[in-house]
Order: structure tokens, then C-alpha cells, then sequence
């Protein structure tokens, strides 16, 4: 990969954190290629019918990108920036956060290249049942299982369930996850991604020795990670000082009221007009005074050009490749913690994994039991990812890569390459 295409290319920085792991872990460079390619890369088009009689044509993807430790697992987006690029560093990404909390799956993510806010939900309904059943041939519980993402919801979910077990002829709960609960859904799943944000932040926060009570927390999104994780931080006692969404931003040092914002949010569908704390600017958000900063939007958004001036001591990756690798540099510098993507947001996959295993035994669990299994494996790992970052002297991040890593390469080394 070269720097030219890092520069630009959100697969690129998935390539830059990998290499760093791949070195201390003295990879060959056959295991480097394998795992540097994506297995299968599907692009397709989906014409569907506006609500007006018109038909417009979109563009729908699946990356499958790693089938070592299991069937592919990852969600699917529906925005206007979803590229190819994208898709392939998303479905790179699962494959590390699957290992890195020892799921039996690989790797795998999909999307739409489409802006939800103009489309109507029946528009949204056939633009899921077009995609779902361009890929009935290649999705299924031991094939590739994906969930919501950006933009999808369990309904989504529901409607790409119901297609799917349509064209098969028979009922596949296990298909995707994220599902409503009345058909195969698991408890605990719709807030997983954001209870996992908080239940590594406060184990970080210990390690640290910050204190909740006095730990001021900025989180950029409020969707399904960002609205959680603050509902959670708020729980514990920490005081949310920034919260944003694509309309805007809003800090109170005082701390913003959560349950407040939540019941606005859900009255309003968004932050736009919330008095709740001072309105700043989403760049403003990210530098703003806090203790902890939880990216929870979209990728990319903390750089060379802002890190300088981030306050923060912690950085807690909600969202997915929140952070360049120049970004990261920097912050290694400046001595901020930053806990990666792939452990920091493992708690939906987690949970998803729940809901696969509940589907495949039609046999539901409670929701404390879920959340207790939950804690249980994002501890476990993140435990043995700080070690090795002890021990080797790196970050976080790169330890996250090598225990990753180092599974995956496990896997592939038993099963050998069908050549
Ligand atoms: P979502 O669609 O529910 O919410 C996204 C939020 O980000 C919204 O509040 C939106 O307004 C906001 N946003 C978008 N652009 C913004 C900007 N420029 N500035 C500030 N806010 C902005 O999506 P989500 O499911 O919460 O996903 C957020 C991130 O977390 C993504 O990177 C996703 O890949 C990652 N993630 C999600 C899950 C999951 O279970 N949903 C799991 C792991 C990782």
C-alpha cells in the first residue's frame, strides 16, 4: 500500500495499523498478503421504485473478507459515502474485532450508497428486499451474518430476515442479527455497542486512576453507539459534557442532562434545537474540555490537523477508524490513551454473536444473563490486549491488532490454504 493511496483510502489506514502489528509479530509475507486481500468483494445494482412511480437505480455492496475462524459477520450501512473503499476497510475491521474477542467468525460488511433522510420507509423496505436478495446465494447463518450499521435499524433487519427466509422456504432467524426480539432478536443488543464503550472506558478509567465521579466525557454521534454509551456514562456517574450529531453540537460543563436529550431525540429525531447545553461547532466538540473522548460517528474524523488540540487523556473509539494513523502517532506522543475500534466497539458483535448462538438453539436468554456474558468477554480479552501492550511496549491499538492477529493466523495456519 503505498502512501499516496494511505492518504486518501480508509482501507489504507487499516493497512498502515495492521503492518505495525504484522512487524512485531514477524509475519511472512504470504500470511501478509493473504490477509491483506479481501476473500470476496461483490458489487451489484438496485433498481427500485420511488414512491412517485419513478425508478432510480443504487449501488449495493458486500465485502467478505476473512472466513478463517467462521462465517463473515458485519453490518450494513446505508449512506451517501459509502464507497468499495469503505465497505473492504469495514469488513478488514470486523475481521480483527471478531478475533480480537475470540467470536467464531470472520469478517464481513455491506452497504448502500444512499441518503436515508430522502427516502420514504417504503422506499427504504424495497431498497432492503432488492439487497437482500441479490445475496441470498452467499448470506446464511454459516455463511455471513450481517446486522445494523450506520443508518440500519432492527426493522431493516426484520425485512432483510423475512426476504431471505422467503426465497430459502423456511424461517432463518439466524441470518442477521439485531433483529426485534419478537422475531429472534437478542435482549441486550440494541444498547450492546454502547454498554461495551463504557465497560472498557471504565476499566481503562481504573487502570488510569480516573475516577467516574470526576470524569468529564465528549461523545461525537448520538445514534445507537453515541446515545447509549452517554446513557451508560451517565449512569455511572460520569458527567457528559459534549454530545453531537450530524446537525450539530452541545456542551455544558455542568453536565448535559442524558435522559433529557434521549427523550428529545426520540421526539425530534435529532439534537437540532436542543437547550440542553451551549451550541458549538462538531470540529469545536472534538477539542472541547473533557476527560474522556468517545468518537462514536463516522471514520476519519480525528487527524493530524485536530489532534494537536484534543484535551482528552482517553480516547474511546465508538465509531469505526475515528483516527488517521498520523493522528494516532500524535497522540502517542502526547501520551492520550486511545482504546481501538476493534475492542472499543466489540460489544455489538458481541451481543450479535449471542443472538446468532440464541437463534441457532431457539433458546432465549435474559437480559442480565446477556449483559453479564457480555462484560465477561470484552474484559477477558481486553485484559490480555493490555498485557501484551505492556509487555511489548506499544499501544493499545497495536496490541488489539496482534492478539487479533495472531488468532486469525492460528486459524489459517490449521486450515491450511486450498491452493
Ligand atoms: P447511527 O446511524 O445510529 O448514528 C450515527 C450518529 O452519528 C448520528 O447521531 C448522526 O447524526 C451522527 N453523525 C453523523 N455524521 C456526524 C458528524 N459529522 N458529526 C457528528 N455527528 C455525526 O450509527 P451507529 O450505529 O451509532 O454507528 C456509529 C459508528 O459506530 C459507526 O462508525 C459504526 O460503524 C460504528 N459501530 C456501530 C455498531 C452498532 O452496533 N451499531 C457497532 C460497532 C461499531
Amino acid at each position: 500500500m503505498t502512501t499516496a493511496v494511505r492518504e486518501v483510502s480508509v482501507f489504507g489506514d487499516g493497512i498502515a495499523y495492521f503492518n505495525e502489528a504484522s512487524e512485531f509479530l514477524k509475519l511472512d509475507s504470504g500470511t501478509r498478503a493473504i490477509l491483506t486481500h479481501p476473500s470476496r468483494q461483490i458489487i451489484f445494482s438496485i433498481p427500485f421504485q420511488r414512491d412517485t412511480g419513478d425508478f432510480e437505480v443504487y449501488t449495493g455492496y458486500r465485502v467478505q473478507y476473512n472466513f478463517s475462524r467462521g462465517p463473515a459477520k458485519g453490518g450494513i450501512r446505508y449512506h451517501p459515502g459509502v464507497t468499495l473503499d469503505e465497505v473492504t476497510a469495514l469488513a478488514f475491521w470486523m475481521t480483527w474485532k471478531c478475533a480480537v474477542v475470540d467470536l467464531p467468525f470472520g469478517g464481513g460488511k455491506g452497504g448502500v450508497t444512499c441518503d436515508p433522510t430522502q427516502l420514504s420507509m417504503n422506499e427504504i423496505e424495497r431498497i432492503t428486499r432488492r439487497y437482500a436478495a441479490e445475496l441470498v446465494e452467499v448470506v446464511g447463518p454459516d455463511k455471513d451474518v450481517p446486522a445494523p450499521d450506520v443508518n440500519t435499524t432492527p426493522q431493516i433487519m426484520a425485512w432483510f430476515m423475512d426476504t431471505y427466509s422467503m426465497h430459502v422456504r423456511q424461517n432463518v432467524a439466524g441470518v442477521v442479527t439485531g433483529k426485534p426480539l419478537a422475531i429472534g432478536g437478542s435482549r441486550g443488543r440494541v444498547e450492546a455497542t454502547g454498554r461495551g464503550v463504557t465497560i472498557c472506558a471504565l476499566d481503562q478509567m481504573a487502570e488510569m486512576n480516573m475516577k467516574p465521579e470526576t470524569a468529564r466525557v465528549a461523545i461525537q454521534g448520538f445514534g445507537n453507539v453515541g446515545m447509549y454509551a452517554a446513557k451508560l456514562f451517565a449512569e455511572r456517574g460520569c458527567k457528559v459534557v459534549g454530545i453531537s450529531d450530524v446537525t450539530g453540537a452541545y456542551y455544558n460543563p455542568a453536565g448535559i442532562d442524558i435522559a433529557n436529550a434521549i427523550a428529545f431525540v426520540q421526539e425530534y429525531h435529532s439534537l437540532e434545537g436542543f437547550r440542553g447545553g451551549d451550541k458549538i461547532t462538531n470540529a469545536d466538540l472534538l477539542t472541547s474540555q473533557c476527560d474522556v473522548l468517545v468518537p462514536a460517528a463516522l471514520e476519519k474524523v480525528l487527524t493530524a490537523e485536530n489532534a494537536k488540540n484534543v484535551n482528552a487523556r482517553l480516547i474511546v473509539e465508538g465509531a469505526n477508524g475515528p483516527t488517521t494513523p498520523d493522528a494516532a502517532r500524535i497522540f502517542r506522543e502526547m501520551g492520550i490513551e486511545v482504546i481501538p475500534d476493534i475492542m472499543a466497539n466489540a460489544g455489538g458483535v458481541t451481543v450479535s454473536y449471542f443472538e446468532w448462538a440464541q437463534d441457532r438453539m431457539g433458546y432465549f436468554w435474559k437480559e442480565s444473563e446477556v449483559n453479564e456474558r457480555l462484560e465477561d468477554t470484552l474484559l477477558t480479552n481486553f485484559h490480555q490486549l493490555r498485557e501484551l501492550a505492556k509487555r511489548h511496549n506499544t499501544t493499545l491499538r497495536t496490541a488489539a491488532y496482534m492478539l487479533a492477529i495472531d488468532r486469525v493466523v492460528q486459524a489459517l495456519k490449521l486450515r491450511g490454504v486450498y491452493a
